[in-house]
């Protein structure tokens, strides 16, 4: 399903928009407790994404309308932003964050279409997604890594940050290796 072109082409999209998460995702509401983790690699490049429920990460779906809320998110986008203290890769691979991209639909709204032209007076026909219930978040972080080759592991620490995972579907791409496998809490090691 996957070719070498195909990935290159996901990679330079993903740094720039969602394409990659297009490519493996399917478009159904998601499972709360289920985190879908793809990872892929060409050459020195590794590209590592996260797309999990709103409710594992922090225990609601919808817009924050409490302080605790409100907290609870910004804690969550702090905690997704520090990619070092969510995955640990094999330190002699000297895996480098180049970039770190993190989003969220907890409004309810995937597109901020918050231009409102005026020009087109009163056409306000608010179709602001009420069925976009289940808002979720989707984080991407891309490394550089100096060897390689020597990146044996990619260690999980989802399930200590966020308890309420179950299970993260893995999704794993590199130049040997085209494979699909679960993590779980006691099982939280992806081998390269
Ligand atoms: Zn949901």
């Amino acid at each position: 399903m996957f070719t070498k072109p195909l990935l290159v082409l996901s990679l330079s999209a993903a740094l720039s928009g969602g394409v990659f998460a297009q490519d493996f995702r399917q478009h159904d509401a998601h499972v709360h407790g289920h985190v879908e983790l793809n990872i892929a690699q060409d050459g020195h490049d590794l590209l590592i994404e996260v797309t999990a429920p709103g409710a594992d990460v922090v225990g609601f779906e919808h817009p924050p309308e409490t302080d605790q809320e409100r907290q609870s998110l910004n804690r969550a986008l702090e905690i997704l932003e520090q990619a070092n203290g969510l995955f640990n890769l094999t330190a002699q691979a000297n895996c480098q964050l180049e970039e770190a991209h993190i989003t969220h639909s907890l409004d309810g709204e995937k597109h901020h279409t918050d231009q409102h032209h005026h020009e087109h007076e009163h056409h306000h026909d608010h179709d602001h997604d009420h069925d976009h219930q289940h808002g979720e978040f989707n984080a991407q972080y891309h490394y550089h890594c100096e060897n390689i080759s020597d990146l044996r592991h990619i260690d999980s620490q989802w399930f200590k940050l966020f308890p309420s995972t179950e299970k993260m579907s893995v999704n794993l791409l590199t130049d040997t290796v085209q494979t699909a496998l679960a993590l779980t809490p006691k099982q939280t090691r992806i081998s390269l």
